[in-house]
């Protein structure tokens, strides 16, 4: 009883988040937070990631929590839409745009599945003039397991634009090694999980070195998540990480914030 009572809690309160996701959009309720991703051979700041947050009547929910139900009800679709037109826009306006900084945005796996997606894509580019080259979608090693053919062909039409293409939470996934060279990815992010405990752990020590090596090896630029202390940077500094992000160096910001890191 205790069991279905509190099924039933959560059950509730998941169709009360996709009620408010609903009228995000109409109401204003979404922002973005950019954390900033830095070349840790000079330690500049390269480019930043979105992030989407979310403030709704019933008070702020975290990412991780409303962008599963935004996705299972393809509400994501939409406010994925947003997400990119904002950053591009964000980013179009000065002192970011004289900085030629790189835009990552994460897209869903349903988003991918869209056959709409490129032209999407296409069409925000068009719109706010923000230059192909220096945007990057992440995307997770599952959405490349599933559907394999139409996956690529996706992703080749995404290339065809000019864009860079990442492969997010990387080492989380189960995909076969070899499964990476068969699409055209350009940066790998190593999950956070094993950049956590690299100075303590052995293992996640030699998890992470060859993930290095592995994307090196594929002419990929590597880049870190969750990059807390200095120890971390060092190691992944020693092993020659292209790029890191975390909040050793930068939590995420509101744009305000992050356009003072420029003047
Ligand atoms: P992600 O893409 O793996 O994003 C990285 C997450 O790690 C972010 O959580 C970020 O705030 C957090 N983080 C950054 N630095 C550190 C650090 O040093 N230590 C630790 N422990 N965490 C750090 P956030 O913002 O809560 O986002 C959670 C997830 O929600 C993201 O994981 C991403 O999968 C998803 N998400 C966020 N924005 C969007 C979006 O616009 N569209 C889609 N489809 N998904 C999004
Ligand atoms: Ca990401
Ligand atoms: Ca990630
Ligand atoms: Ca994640």
């Amino acid at each position: 009883e205790f069991y279905n009572a509190s099924a039933n809690a959560q059950s509730l309160r998941r169709l009360n988040i996709e009620n408010h996701l609903r009228h995000g959009l109409a109401r204003n309720e979404f922002s973005l937070a950019y954390q900033p991703q830095v070349d840790l051979a000079s330690g500049r700041i390269i480019g930043a990631e979105a992030l989407l947050r979310w403030m709704p009547a019933i008070g702020p929910i975290g990412p991780d929590e409303f962008i599963p139900i935004a996705e299972n009800s393809g509400l994501i679709v939409e406010i994925g839409e947003w997400v990119m037109r904002t950053a591009c826009r964000d980013f179009m306006a000065a002192p970011l745009h004289e900085r030629k900084l790189l835009l990552a945005i994460n897209l869903s796996a349903r988003q991918f599945k869209k056959t709409t997606l490129v032209d999407s894509v296409r069409g925000i580019l068009a719109e706010t003039g923000f230059p192909a080259e220096r945007l990057e979608l992440e995307i997770t090693e599952s959405m490349l397991v599933e559907h394999f053919e139409k996956t690529v062909k996706q992703m080749q039409e995404l290339k065809n634009l000019g864009i860079r293409l990442a492969i997010d939470d990387f080492g989380t996934g189960f995909s076969s090694l070899s499964y990476l060279k068969r699409f055209p990815m350009d940066t790998l992010k190593i999950d956070k999980s094993f950049v956590a405990d690299i100075y303590d752990n052995q293992n996640d020590a030699c998890i992470v070195r060859s993930i290095i090596g592995l994307g090196h090896g594929l002419n990929l630029k590597v880049q870190a998540e969750g990059v807390e202390t200095a120890q971390q940077l060092e190691l992944l500094q020693l092993h020659q990480c292209d790029r890191g992000q975390g909040y050793f160096f930068h939590k995420p910001l509101p744009i305000d914030e992050f356009r003072r890191l420029f003047v």
